[in-house]
């Protein structure tokens, strides 16, 4: 099996399984009880948590605990909206954003927000001063993604960030972090960002549990009313296995990210050889975007099609404008993909383990594929 669609999900790392399986067996307590079996599932989620924290270059009480990324947005964008948004209905976002947070913005407008969805300018990159001119006194937040899932694009969040916050200190900054963290450099305080959402099954974690980080003194109106769980942020009994499996997907990937860089950089530099050789392949992703996820179309052939001819093949990638089951999302587009290129376009996205034979192997079916389909 060949496995492209890193970018959807990663396979579990043996560690992250061993960690999960231990916590069930060994550690079932409640973290909320205050006996001895309670006492050590709140150890394990705090080594976890500063596992986390420490990747971030961040102290552990800033990161908390959810079902995955999807919670984690909903949370910060909602969360920030209730709190700093009783006056201040203006908030800013992209239209390129995976539909997590796309969705949550979708409702806020529906609440009576006024939405302003910044696009990329026709060469595919995004103008930070776009989002500064649409920052004003009647702001109170803005959310941009740091790594796009379909074209790997990456996107300014440093330099908006900054400049809104020199604009007007008082607005609350978001990042969808899914696709970068433990990939590339994710730090909150470079980013200047107050809110980061993460998941664990992007990076061989399981899946299920995700975590927003939270700068201190961000205030947030809480949406999974229950329990006092995560200082009171978020309601609800804690994921104790998975939420170890997390702290050990990230702590597997601490300190050598630069040798996975170069790995990756490698990759991606033969595939695209690979692809300029052949005949009715286009590249959509920029050269700006992170090695790791490629975006190609097979001219004049529908993804879906490829997609299923290749999975014979067991090779499996995604078609490359989907955040759901075959939907398009429409950010291909966005990034200026023509509709023929979108209708074809094919998300292949690697992890550092992948290898050069695989690459062979994948352009090897992708011109049978071409031979056959395109009859
Ligand atoms: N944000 C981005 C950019 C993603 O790629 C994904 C998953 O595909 C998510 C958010 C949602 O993450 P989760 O599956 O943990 O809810």
């Amino acid at each position: 099996m060949i496995y492209f669609d890193n970018a959807a999900t990663t396979k579990p790392a043996d560690s992250v399984v061993k960690a999960v399986c231990s916590c069930m067996e060994e550690n079932f307590g409640n973290p909320s009880s205050l006996h001895m079996l309670g006492l050590r599932a709140q150890q394990i989620m705090d080594g976890a948590r500063k596992k986390i924290a420490d990747a971030l270059c961040t102290a552990p009480e800033t990161v908390y605990f959810t079902s995955g990324a999807t919670e984690s947005s909903n949370l910060a964008i909602r969360g920030a909206a209730g709190t700093y948004g009783r006056r201040k209905k203006r908030v800013i976002t992209t239209t390129v954003e995976h539909s997590s947070v796309k969705e949550a913005f979708a409702r806020l407008e529906a609440e009576g927000f006024e939405v302003i969805r910044i696009s990329p300018g026709e060469n595919g990159e995004f103008n930070p001063q776009d989002f500064i001119d649409a920052a004003d006194e009647n702001t109170c937040l803005v959310s941009m993604m740091l790594v796009n899932n379909e074209t790997g694009a990456v996107l300014p969040v440093r330099k908006v960030f900054t400049g809104i916050k020199r604009k007007n200190s008082e607005i609350v900054t978001h990042c969808d972090a899914v696709q970068a963290f433990m990939k590339i450099n994710v730090k909150p305080d470079e980013l200047k960002a107050d809110m980061i959402s993460m998941s664990a099954h992007k990076i061989y974690g399981p899946k299920g549990v995700g975590a927003l980080y939270v700068r201190k003194g961000i205030r947030l109106l809480k949406q999974n009313l229950g329990g006092k769980q995560e200082n009171g942020m978020r309601g609800g009994t804690e994921a104790v296995p998975l939420i170890a499996g997390f702290g050990e997907a990230v702590s597997r990937l601490s300190g050598n990210m630069t040798e996975r860089t170069e790995k990756l950089e490698e990759l991606r530099k033969y595939f695209l050889e690979k692809a300029e050789k052949m005949d009715g392949v286009q590249v959509n992703s920029t050269a700006s975007a992170v090695p790791y996820i490629i975006n190609i179309s097979l001219k004049g052939i529908r993804s879906e099609i490829v997609l299923h001819f290749l999975e014979e093949r067991e090779i499996y990638i995604s078609s490359g404008s989907a955040c759901s089951k075959g939907a398009k999302s429409g950010v291909l587009g966005e990034f200026g993909i023509s509709p023929a290129l979108e209708d074809s376009a094919l998300r292949i996205s690697f992890t550092h383990e992948n290898t050069k034979e695989e690459t062979d192997e994948f352009f090897a079916a992708l011109e049978a594929a071409e031979k056959r389909l395109r009859r």
